[in-house]
């Protein structure tokens, strides 16, 4: 199941790899390790080898930053000598979901804190354990006391304290686009701090006729299913062309059957259960509609009858655009497969909606697939891979899906004020 050509930097890791950490396969796992896995239930070996690796990776590379926020000298008048200065925005905000508590606590703390800012971190009231462990580590290692805070709490107190406080100077936010939109609505109330967003997306996954069809269905799988459906880079509008479309749904929904679910401490399993009451109800809610509006179920459309909030891998076929499961977010284990006849037709649909979070096209021509890679409408362009997410390379969304960009160099202009000084030197000769 490996997703990016071997890589498994925050994307699936690979079955194929012969060795899991002797701590794993002994299953003498320490309980600072399963922490994430008791808050969220994502499966036990995710939270160990995409958060906590994704983690890992993002802190060591933003420590390599520290010393090199560097400004630039402009050449401009014959006396004059002009340069900037990238200084720390002060006190740096961070509200973060629940899907992925530490992962999406840690893009944000390491680029504010390789930039000089001081933080204060809000985590999911759903899933505070990991980021107060954090705390802890932080203590430890001999952090100057206020340099990092965390304050666990709910959204419309302690989140909307954080957005409208004066002396809050930027917010990074994850989450749903609803309280983006609060948080720069206190952001512009209160003192206009910088705000950055990443709000999730109803990213399409373009499947072409000449792709190559097993790694498509897989990554497809992968890319709607992998942590419960509950990824702001879910593959929930997968286009598929006519004349490979009967053979993708049929591979599609034989990867289905086979995903195991269950314990999320047992190695073998791949789905746990969904978040909590409220995300289960709208998930079953959104698979309800598909019936309704007419797509065909193919496998799943239910919760696991035996067990809490477990909900079947899902997969709809015959989905039209207009149907809730395509336009709306479903966050959960539901694959609706569209058809489409062309290249200027697929493109079209792709771009039309609010969203602009990641884009995947599956291709073996590399004319259609640059094509496609322009034309699309976001922040990711992914080819013949899926979530392929690296800490040296920017994340972020167009239009709905966000503003600014996590991840790579470019983080660092979201974590940092410039500062022009401008030197008049004394014209008369030495
Ligand atoms: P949410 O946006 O309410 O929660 C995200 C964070 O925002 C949490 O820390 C929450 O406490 C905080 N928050 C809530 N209200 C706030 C307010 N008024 N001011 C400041 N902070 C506030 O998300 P949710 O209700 O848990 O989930 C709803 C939907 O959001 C999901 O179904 C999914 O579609 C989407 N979502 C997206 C992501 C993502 O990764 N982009 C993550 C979680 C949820
Ligand atoms: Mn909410």
């Amino acid at each position: 199941m490996a997703t990016t050509n071997g890589a498994v930097e925050n994307g699936q890791p690979d079955r194929k790899s012969p060795t899991l950490p002797r701590p794993v396969r002994n299953l003498e796992v320490k309980f600072t390790k399963t922490l994430e896995t008791m808050d969220t239930g994502k499966p036990f070996l995710h939270a160990f080898f995409i958060d906590l690796e994704g983690c890992i990776k993002t802190l060591r590379y933003f420590a390599g930053w520290a010393d090199k926020i560097q400004g630039r000298t402009i050449p401009t008048d014959d006396n004059v000598v002009c340069f900037t200065r990238h200084e720390p925005i002060g006190v740096c905000g961070a509200i973060t979901p629940w899907n992925f508590p530490l992962l999406m606590l840690v893009w944000k703390l390491a680029p504010a804190l390789c930039c000089g800012n001081t933080v204060v971190v809000k985590p999911a009231e759903q899933t505070p354990l990991t980021a107060l462990y954090l705390g802890s580590l932080i203590k430890e290692v001999g952090f100057p006391p206020g340099v990092v805070n965390i304050v666990p709490g709910f959204g419309p107190t302690v989140g909307a304290a954080i957005s409208s406080h004066p002396q809050i100077n930027k917010i990074a936010f994850t989450g749903s686009t609803e309280v983006g939109k609060l948080v720069k609505e206190a952001a512009s109330h209160s003192n206009l701090k910088r705000v950055t967003l990443e709000l999730g997306g109803k990213n399409p996954c373009i499947v072409c006729a000449d792709a190559d069809l097993d790694l498509a269905v897989e990554c497809a799988h992968q890319g709607v299913f992998f942590n419960q459906g509950q990824c702001c880079t879910a593959a929930s509008r997968v286009f598929v062309e006519e004349q490979v479309y009967d053979e993708f749904v049929r591979r599609s929904v034989e990867f289905a059957k086979k995903r195991p679910i269950g314990d999320p401490f047992d190695i073998r399993t791949e789905q746990g259960p969904q978040i909590d009451q409220k995300q289960f109800n709208k998930i079953l809610d959104l698979i309800e509609s598909g019936k309704k509006e007419g797509a065909k179920l193919e496998y799943g459309g239910s919760a696991m009858e035996d067990r809490g909030l477990f909900i079947k891998p899902t997969v709809f076929s015959e989905v039209t655009d207009t149907m809730r499961i395509a336009k709306e977010e479903i966050f959960g284990p539901v694959q609706p497969i569209l058809k489409f006849k062309n290249i200027e037709e697929v493109i079209k649909r792709a771009n039309s909606l609010e969203y602009g979070l990641t884009a995947a096209v599956f291709t073996k021509n590399l004319d259609k697939a640059l094509k496609l890679a322009s034309a699309l409408e976001s922040g990711t362009v992914w080819i013949n891979c899926y979530n392929a997410i690296y800490a040296q390379a920017p994340f972020g969304g167009f239009k709905m899906s966000g503003n600014g960009r996590e991840l790579g160099e470019y983080a660092l202009a979201e974590y940092t004020e410039v500062k022009t000084v401008t030197i008049k030197l004394d014209d008369k000769d030495p």
